[in-house]
């Protein structure tokens, strides 16, 4: 699983996903995206709806991937403690791996019920240019960390752009461009 605010969802995300999928020879990925955001309430998040549509418009044509309603339809704040749980009662016997980046790796122990996660997934932390990839202390044999194709590209650099009106064509998939047009997201960000 790969949970995210995908707001919205761009290549450095599928790379990702992309890449750790075939090294890990997983039969499927989900991308988990998420409800409320709580370590981003300083600012405004785009409506949990376009984000979760952003994210089935770029997957759906990947047989591997698909996309969980999980975190949004719970409502509140996510944690991604109980994103597990609920993946663990939708996928009873399956192995969970967590997909995550190297800046959001090294946060985790600020993450809910933190030591838990462990005991839900293995933790497969990817690098993402601009920040180090290192084990931040979590048990031995719960995280490993790959090397992935290195896309400079964050969501904020997107909605940045869209609202300087510069383009984000190959930075997220064609029908997100469309999609964002459609919806005029992003025109005034704070
Ligand atoms: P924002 O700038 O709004 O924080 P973001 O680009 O960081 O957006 P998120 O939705 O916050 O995207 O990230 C979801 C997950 O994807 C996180 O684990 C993050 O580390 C990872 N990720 C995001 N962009 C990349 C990238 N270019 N390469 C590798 N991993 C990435
Ligand atoms: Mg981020």
């Amino acid at each position: 699983m790969m949970g995210g605010t995908f707001d919205p969802i761009h290549n450095g995300h599928l790379v990702a996903a992309s890449e750790v999928a075939s090294l890990f020879r997983l039969d499927e990925v989900v991308f988990v995206p998420t409800g409320q955001p709580w370590q981003k309430s300083d600012r405004k998040v785009s409506a949990a709806e376009d984000r979760y549509l952003m994210t089935v418009i770029a997957t759906a044509s990947n047989p591997q991937f698909s996309v969980s309603r999980s975190d949004i339809d719970r409502g509140g704040p996510t944690f991604t403690i109980d994103t597990l749980r609920d993946l663990h009662a939708e996928h009873g016997e399956a192995d969970l791996f967590f997909i995550t980046g190297a800046d959001a790796l090294s946060q985790i122990f600020s993450w809910r019920n933190a030591q838990d996660l462990f005991d839900l997934a293995h933790f497969i932390g990817v690098t993402r240019p601009g920040h180090t990839l290192a084990n931040p202390g979590l048990p031995e044999g719960g995280v490993s960390l790959v090397e992935v194709p290195a896309l400079a590209i964050s969501s904020s650099d997107c909605r940045e752009r869209v609202s300087k009106g510069e383009p984000v064509w190959y930075l997220v998939p064609d029908g997100v461009v469309r999609y964002i047009n459609k919806r005029a997201l992003y025109r005034d960000v704070g």
